[in-house]
């Protein structure tokens, strides 16, 4: 500490000069109570792919791993949905694989009786 009058370095800790025996007014930082403030969360980025490729995925599956995959990037750069996205994905091709089956199905149940008739 340096004494504000002769600018010598003996002040005290009783706040006086031990070189001028001025009376020293310490001067506090702006708040005397030190408040810990616990900063705000930083809010992660709301991820609207994940939530869109999840709904797509039920009934489009190619825009759900389309979404999917666009929500997974971004939920690997720190957005939220990391879960939703990566349930898009395997959703997706889930679906999709269903359907691949489905129209196989379908066919060979029908194509043979439309070359017949
Ligand atoms: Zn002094």
């Amino acid at each position: 500490m340096k004494c504000p009058k002769c600018n010598c370095d003996t002040l005290s800790e009783d706040l006086y000069c031990h070189n001028c025996h001025t009376k020293f007014v310490r001067s506090y930082p702006a708040q005397p109570y030190p408040t810990y403030q616990t900063p705000p969360p930083a809010k992660k980025a709301s991820n609207g792919m994940a939530i869109a490729g999840f709904i797509l995925s039920f009934f489009f599956p190619l825009f759900g791993l389309i979404f999917g995959c666009i929500g997974n990037s971004r939920a690997n750069n720190g957005a939220s949905g990391k879960g939703l996205s990566v349930a898009a994905i395997i959703i997706s091709i889930v679906s999709m694989i269903c359907n691949f089956f489905f129209i196989v199905g379908f066919l060979k149940a029908f194509l043979p009786y439309l070359f017949l008739y």
